[in-house]
């Protein structure tokens, strides 16, 4: 990802410094309103990070020890060590080969008395069911953390991706579509929860910084519980309202690329690229293709020779229980997790990729083939 930042967002920080307000402040709250408006979520609660928004949904599910939270290996290795903060054990499920998601049938074969709770990723932006995946959760009693991180501007049934989540973290890392620098998102629909969140956000604080310091009468404040710092501030909170404006253009962008990447890829033997699924749009915030045996060529390979002619692209998704910080557990087998981690690539998309730029890449990738 290169993220697209121009002067607006250059100017959109410039004010917030003059204006005196830095830390969280009226653009945080704005900020808020126009998110939650865009991904058709009642309230908006800005963080840190999409890392602190799922720590904050853990919090307010009152996951802790003793509870097992089913979790994708294969994501950013933030959605398990989420659930380790607040000292519940991560039990990885498999994920769909064509989504790269969780389904129904992956989270129950791993499913315990003791799971309280499921973070399913809209992968690379690619929407999981949300339908199904809902029901699903409602049925068997546990909570539904939906990790957004990725999924600004993706679709399912015909809306937002985090349109009706009971809980949904979204991340403005620079990796992601829009970005605030680093800063998060909780979205619910829940007013109560949305209460709650402001606070653990703030210290446990029963009434804002800003709210005192917007108040004539001196504000005595109360600390209700211990809590966190995980705020945003106005500065990142200006540039954020300057991306989501952003957001559509961006979106079709993406789209139009992928689908040329399509007609070029679609002759290549044993390259699957990633797709929409039935029931919604990805905004391609990862252009991934798996490579089949009969490619002949293995990831890896095709990786160095991409890099050696000058095209940065990426492994595919990582896989949390592969990596050391996990070494410690022994989760059932994970078939299409570890397919999906080795063979499959993630080739460069964004606004500054050019036509020709896309015919050299796939040029390359056809070359390779069957050698
Ligand atoms: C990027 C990402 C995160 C972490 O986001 P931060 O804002 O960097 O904390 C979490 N989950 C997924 C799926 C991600 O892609």
């Amino acid at each position: 990802m290169i993220p697209q930042l121009g002067e607006e967002e250059a100017q959109a920080a410039a004010e917030a410094v003059r204006s005196g307000w830095v830390a969280q402040g009226p653009r945080v709250a704005r900020f808020e309103q126009d998110f939650a408006a865009t991904v058709g979520a009642g309230h908006g609660v800005a963080v840190s990070s999409c890392t602190t928004a799922l720590h904050l949904a853990l919090v307010l599910l009152d996951v802790g020890p003793g509870d097992e939270v089913v979790v994708p290996s294969l994501s950013f290795i933030a959605t398990a060590n989420a659930v380790r903060y607040v000292g519940a054990t991560p039990v990885f499920a498999d994920v769909d080969l064509d989504t790269g998601n969780l389904t129904v049938e992956t989270i129950d074969a791993v499913r315990t008395a003791r799971t309280r709770a499921v973070i399913a990723v809209h992968q690379g932006g690619v929407p999981f069911d949300t339908a199904g995946l809902r029901k699903a959760a409602d049925g068997w009693g546990v909570g539904l953390v939906e990790d957004a991180a990725c999924a600004a501007g993706s679709t399912a049934y015909g809306q937002p991706a985090g349109a009706g989540a009971a809980i949904a973290a979204w991340s403005f890392h620079p990796r992601k579509l829009i970005t605030t620098g680093e800063g998060g998102m909780v979205t619910l629909d829940d007013a109560e929860g949305a209460a709650r969140l402001r606070r653990l956000r703030e210290h446990g604080m029963n009434v804002s910084a800003a709210d005192r310091h917007a108040s004539a009468q001196p504000v005595l404040e109360a600390y209700l519980e211990t809590a966190y710092n995980y705020r945003m501030t106005d500065i990142q909170a200006a540039v954020g309202l300057v991306q989501l404006g952003r957001l559509p253009g961006l979106v079709a962008q993406r789209r139009a690329l992928a689908a040329r990447y399509h007609e070029l890829l679609a002759d290549i033997d044993g390259l699957v690229p990633v797709r929409d699924p039935a029931y919604g749009q990805t905004n391609y915030q990862s252009f991934w293709v798996l490579l089949n045996p009969s490619y002949g060529v293995s990831r890896d390979e095709a990786l160095a020779e991409l890099a050696g002619r000058g095209v940065s692209a990426r492994r595919g998704i990582m896989a949390a229980h592969l990596e050391p910080a996990y070494a410690d557990m022994t989760p059932g087998p994970l078939p299409v997790t570890e397919r999906l981690t080795r063979d499959s690539l993630i080739l460069p998309l964004h606004h500054a990729l050019s036509a020709d730029d896309q015919d050299f890449i796939v040029g390359i990738l056809r070359e390779l083939s069957g050698r």
